[in-house]
């Protein structure tokens, strides 16, 4: 199969992945400890190299010879794995970099995680293994594994061992890299090197991403992540090792940061999950839910070629789970493929009468083996179907491992179908597998990889086959549509931000900036209240009116006050003076019930056609600027139908995101109005993230309402709120 053993330069994780000899630090020999199990499993897994115990009691360890420090050891010692208690760690890695051991893997305990004391003491041991040239997984970690033939060490003290496969894991969680385990042995998984990096001291996941970037066995990543270190770093390697194979993870833990409160319609709805998921897209990383998921699809990414489109074919033995795989296809974004009249015609002339020949292909409870391979292959062979699901209920007459054999049979063809599309891995569709059989079936066929991906439910596969299409996608997109890069004047706006250390800017100053940044704006007049009072103020906001033109909106200005609408605060399409007098009052009146502070109004032309959508930015203690754009207007937060980008912010990446929402549809417009120009809004958000990359003081900006409009002239800011704060601090590590 795959030349697993080509050979490849050196790497700085070798001595880690691959070592010649290892010590184990704080071996013993009492069963049940860590130092026993890391013996016995590397034992077990019949590692190919040299192990030496290391315990200063203890003269053998598991029928191995002991030494009581690695200093007495007469060989050269490749990795050593750490297990002593947390005050002898330091004095353990002094005496093993002496020795010149090349790697390390610390299991114990009691470091960052635990406190300011932990960090100090986890830095210095960090330090001065750098400082050796020597890598160092860990520590507070469950250990390494790497199933590759020449080397078959198993260096962790999970009770689970794992098998030789093509996925390479690294989980951040210890005790998840147990369950992540038993996971994959449950499923039949194999995987090619499995690490756990508990507190990333000093390799990161970053570090294993690049390890399997070139390495041929390894052909899906996955990943089981709590934080980023450096998400940065993350991005650059993510969408470069992304381009050569599918990264898949799993991020758990919303953190309190994202519980922050905010007063805009961004910060409300931005929260550290959405970034996340954001920055995941964007990097071309794959997320799931769970592990089990996270394995459903690494299957399918790693047996299947990736699909040219989203229509999927069903091929069954039954109808209700084909009802049921249906909906979830549809649901996922996926397309029922309508079958052309050849196929129908095809499938006619060999299924019973009573069979049905349009997607989902129902062959009925008498379907036999030779029927799967059949109306598998004509449907894969349709121009107009990308991938097919076959399900198959355990039927009374036709054994199941029959059906998947026959399924088998075929899985991949169609690739050379009339669509003339050269696949650019090695052609074929994608096939998955849903069997609804007994516990046996699975039991027999999980070892055996030379299937298709099967699947218990028809819903796990169409999630996996989604996952498919968007790793696909992903991998046609062009690799670089960097965004323009705007000349504006960045001294001026960098003026307007600094009128206010911390908090609001007044409106003039948010006006004025996204004028500075080439956002159309509505004409627009402040008048303060000075020492004139309200009266005072009510008359130059009428003169103030009529130079704009009627008819016009006025609105408070307040400094507290985010919502003006919500408290009568805004009065739209007034059209001459008396009536905009009359709702100057009203509104002076009403922030004065409110309890607000009247500091002026606004006066502004009254803009007319299109929808409302939001602009926003809001900015994430760890990935930076964010960017929000969504339907927009009063109910933001009900509908909530927005999406999120990092910085920085590319042409696909802004046309996605505006494309993306799921009222699309309304600003392509519907019966009969005409389509929003969204070549302005793309522009529009483009310009706004270079605004949030160039400026870090601007902390919250909130555009609501946008107008999209058809005319580009009537496409403009309705409503402005800016939110600035000292600049976020440095990136860690
Ligand atoms: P707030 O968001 O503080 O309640 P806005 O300035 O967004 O206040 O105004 C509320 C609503 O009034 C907007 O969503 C929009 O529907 C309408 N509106 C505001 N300004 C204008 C304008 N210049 N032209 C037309 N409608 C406007
Ligand atoms: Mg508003």
């Amino acid at each position: 199969m795959t030349a697993d053993r080509a050979p490849r330069p050196p790497r700085s994780l070798d001595p880690i992945f691959s070592p010649a000899s290892v010590a184990v630090i704080g071996a013993s020999r009492n069963r049940g400890s860590i130092g026993f199990a890391l013996v016995h499993n590397l034992v077990l897994a019949e590692f190919g190299g040299t192990i030496f115990p290391i315990n200063p009691h203890a003269s053998s360890v598991h029928s191995l010879k002991a030494y009581r420090s690695v200093l007495e050891v007469p060989d050269a010692i490749d990795l050593a794995v750490v297990a002593v208690p947390r005050d002898a760690v330091s004095g353990v890695v002094d005496e093993c970099l002496e020795k010149g051991v090349r790697g390390l893997v610390t299991i114990t305990a009691g470091f960052a995680e635990t406190g300011a004391q932990g960090a100090a003491l986890e830095a210095a041991i960090r330090d001065k293994v750098r400082a050796a040239g020597v890598r160092m997984v860990g520590p507070n970690c469950m250990g390494v594994i790497n199933t590759d033939r020449g080397v078959t060490m198993n260096a962790t003290f999970a009770p689970t061992p794992a098998r030789r496969g093509s996925i390479g894991f690294v989980s951040q969680s210890g005790a998840l890299g147990v369950a992540i385990l038993n996971v994959a042995s449950d499923l039949g998984i194999g995987l090619t090197q499995f690490a756990s990096m508990g507190n990333k001291a000093d390799v990161s996941g970053n570090d294993l991403l690049e390890y399997w970037e070139d390495d041929p066995a390894t052909r899906v990543i996955a990943m089981y992540l709590e934080s980023f270190g450096n998400p940065r770093r993350f991005t650059e390697i993510a969408k470069r090792v992304g381009r050569k194979k599918p990264i898949l993870v799993v991020k758990s833990g919303r953190t309190s940061e994202g519980a922050r409160a905010a007063s805009s319609h961004t910060g409300a709805i931005a929260g550290t999950d959405v970034t996340v998921s954001a920055f995941l897209d964007q990097c071309g990383v794959l997320r799931a839910t769970t592990i089990e998921e996270l394995f459903d699809v690494a299957r399918a990414l790693d047996r299947c070629p990736l699909p040219r489109g989203h229509r999927v074919a069903i091929v069954t033995n039954a109808g209700g789970p084909a009802i049921m795989a249906t909906d979830a296809c549809v649901n996922l974004g996926l397309e029922m493929a309508e079958l052309s009249p050849e196929t129908r015609a095809a499938l006619a002339s060999f299924l019973p009468a009573e069979a049905s020949v349009a997607n989902p292909v129902d062959m009925i409870a008498s379907a036999t083996a030779e029927g799967y391979a059949r109306s598998l292959e004509t449907v894969l062979a349709d121009p107009g179907v990308d991938m097919a699901m076959a399900i198959n209920v355990t039927p009374l007459l036709t054994s199941p491992d029959d059906v998947l054999a026959a399924i088998s049979s075929v899985a991949g063809s169609g690739g050379d179908g009339a669509d003339g599309a050269g696949g650019t891995d090695g052609g074929g569709k994608p096939v998955l597998v849903v069997m609804m059989a007994t516990e046996d079936f699975y039991e027999r066929v999980k070892l055996d990889a030379g299937h298709p991906p099967i699947y218990r439910f028809p819903e796990s596969a169409a999630r996996a086959l989604s996952m498919l299409v968007r790793y696909g996608e992903w991998r046609r997109r062009p690799d670089d549509a960097p965004a323009p890069g705007y000349a504006v004047e960045d001294a001026a706006v960098a003026a307007e931000l600094a009128r206010v250390d911390e908090g609001y800017l007044p409106p003039d100053a948010a006006h004025r900036v996204l004028d500075l940044y080439g956002v159309p704006l509505a004409r627009w007049r402040l008048v303060a209240v000075g020492d004139g009072g309200v009266e005072a103020a009510i008359d130059a906001a009428v003169a103030a009116g009529a130079e704009i033109g009627f008819p016009v909106v006025a609105k408070a200005v307040a400094a507290e006050l985010v919502h003006k609408s919500d408290v009568g605060a805004v009065a739209v399409d007034l059209r001459d003076e008396p009536a905009l007098r009359r709702a100057l009052a009203a509104i002076a009146g009403a922030v004065a019930a409110a309890g607000h502070r009247l500091d002026g109004f606004l006066l502004q032309e009254l803009a007319r056609g299109g929808h409302e959508v939001i602009f926003g930015i809001s900015t994430d203690p760890r990935f930076g600027p964010l960017l929000m754009f969504g339907l927009g207007g009063k109910y933001v937060e009900v509908f909530q139908d927005v999406r999120f980008g990092v910085t920085p912010l590319d042409r696909i990446e802004a046309r996605e995101m505006i494309r993306g929402i799921r009222g699309v549809q309304l600003l392509e417009g519907v019966r009969g109005e005409a389509a929003a120009d969204f070549a302005l809004l793309e522009e529009v958000l483009l310009r706004l993230a270079q605004l949030a990359q160039r400026h870090p003081r601007l902390r919250e900006l909130d555009v609501n309402p946008f107008l999209a409009a058809a005319d580009p002239k009537a496409a403009k800011a309705l409503d402005v709120r800016i939110r600035v704060g000292p600049p976020p601090g440095p990136d860690g590590d």
